[in-house]
């Protein structure tokens, strides 16, 4: 299938590409494989300066290149332009930080001298999604580039002006050809493309059956293999929450990025004590939420990536409806053209239905109600998936307890759950495996090498 890129708010295409032919893909792993041990040899100041004019580039054009995100993917203009500006600011940060990171690590033993190396490992394939087109290529990139790896994306179908853009950049600031190389391909050509042999190692952000797909096709061929999975994620409203505070960012947890984030608060646990207040102030500030063009500065909430996006979260709601859930906002789509859906909150919803057991990928919440924060975090972890959870609570003790309790990759304490490049990023159970970002992150596409002098 080829790449097409369709505007989300009209249902126009905008532009499409043929995939790249099984030669062309060749060409392309060659350019790679030959610039991995000329890259490998730069400096780290070369790195960091190549770095930091992408970085200029970026923060020189960003209304021009948050348009392309808009018009590509729905997302708000507001929030294309943040996204612009976090991708500068990351790479920034690995230009300045990623010398310290990869310093060679002292360790005593009963060697004369021992140590762990951090040695780049070559060409790694990033697979990614459209939901974040920049920001999840960078968050790879950036540190993969600075430990001295070379990078092959293949983006998701629906993003290629994303991806031509992220390539032009990386060739803009100076990147020598071959050292951030696009390839156009379906997802089921991308086994082909981790079999050969000059592909050291592959990233995945995306679904879990993109997951089980890419680490099977790595796993066959013992590749290492980074998966960041899907999610669904608790927002856990505990006794002590100040819901002055809590409800303005559950509404952005739970509808940023027009609801389409891996990391959104998507099941909101609140403990009895609370709930009423809670559902009442939450229902009615998502009510309020304004739906509509991504490119006007009013709207909040743009449409969803797709029609079948659209189609799929309809469905999810009209079932748990069907079956006695309640809607105490929204609850239904928006006649076209674009693919609106109304910010949504469900209650009574059960395991029988589908929104109790799915990721929701829209702006439709989840509201549970519990006795106690035990049952809350309980409830937290009653899920397959691991990646973020956030607990709203001003009394420490309960903060604790959550900290302590929930099984996730992440616990954030009174915020939305949000990836900066200072912090690992990752999930537990099936949202997948490894971690991006931060010196741990770094060194996932790293050889750990140990030194023993004698
Ligand atoms: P998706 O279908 O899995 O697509 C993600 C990428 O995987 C795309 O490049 C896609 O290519 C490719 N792909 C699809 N099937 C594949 C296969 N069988 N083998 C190899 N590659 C394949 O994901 P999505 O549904 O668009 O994105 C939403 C999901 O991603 C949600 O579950 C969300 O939670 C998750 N996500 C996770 C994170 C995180 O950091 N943990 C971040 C963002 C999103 P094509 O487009 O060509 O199919």
């Amino acid at each position: 299938m080829p790449y097409i890129s369709v505007n989300p708010a009209t249902g126009e295409v905008v532009s499409s590409y043929e995939d790249h032919t099984p030669a062309e893909v060749d060409a392309l792993i060659a350019l790679a494989a030959e610039r991995a041990p000329l890259w490998r040899a730069t400096s780290m100041v070369d790195r960091a300066r190549l770095m930091v004019s992408a970085a200029e580039l970026l923060e020189g054009e960003v209304p021009v290149i948050a348009e392309v995100l808009s018009r590509e993917m729905g997302k708000t203009f507001a929030a294309a332009k943040g996204e612009v500006a976090k991708c500068a600011m990351t790479m920034r940060y690995y230009a300045e930080h990623a010398p310290a990171m990869l310093a060679p690590r002292q360790i005593s033993s009963s060697a004369s001298r021992s140590e762990v190396r951090y040695d780049p490992i070559g060409p790694v394939l990033a697979v990614m999604p459209w939901n974040f087109p920049l920001w999840q290529v960078i968050r790879f990139a950036a540190p993969a580039l600075m430990a001295g790896n070379v990078g092959l994306l293949k983006h998701a179908s629906n993003v290629p002006e994303s991806a031509l853009l992220l390539e032009g950049l990386f060739r803009r600031a100076g990147f020598p050809e071959g050292c951030f190389v696009n390839l156009f391909v379906p997802g089921s050509r991308v086994a082909e493309v981790i079999a050969d042999p000059r592909i050291a190692a592959v990233t995945l952000t995306g679904s879990e059956a993109a997951g089980r797909s890419v680490a099977a096709a790595a796993g066959s061929v013992l590749k290492k293999c980074v998966l960041e999975l899907g999610g669904s994620d608790p927002f856990i409203i505990a006794s002590s929450a100040d819901l002055d505070r809590t409800v303005p960012l559950a509404i952005t947890g739970r509808v940023q990025n027009n609801g389409q984030s891996c990391i959104a608060a998507k099941r909101f646990i609140v403990v009895a004590d609370r709930a009423e207040e809670f559902i009442e102030k939450f229902s009615a500030a998502m009510e309020a939420v304004t739906v509509g063009d991504p490119m006007d500065p009013a709207t909040v909430v743009g449409p969803l990536v797709s029609a079948a996006q659209k189609d799929e979260v309809s469905e999810q709601v009209a079932d748990a409806l069907a079956k006695g859930a309640v809607a105490t906002a929204g609850g239904s789509g928006i006649d076209g053209p674009g693919f609106f859906y109304r910010p949504t909150v469900l209650t009574g919803v059960t395991t029988q239905m589908r929104a109790g057991v799915e990721e929701i990928f829209g702006p439709v919440a989840v509201v549970e109600v519990v006795a106690d924060l035990a049952e809350a975090i309980a409830v937290g972890n009653d899920t397959p998936w691991g990646l973020g959870s956030s607990i709203w609570a001003e009394d420490e003790a309960e903060q604790r307890q959550a900290i302590e309790g929930l099984d996730a990759g992440m616990v954030f304490v009174n915020a939305i759950v949000a990836s900066t490049p200072e912090l690992p990023f990752g999930g537990t159970k099936r949202s997948g495996y490894g971690r991006e970002l931060a010196d741990v992150g770094m060194y996932e596409f790293c050889n750990q090498k140990t030194i023993f002098v004698a």
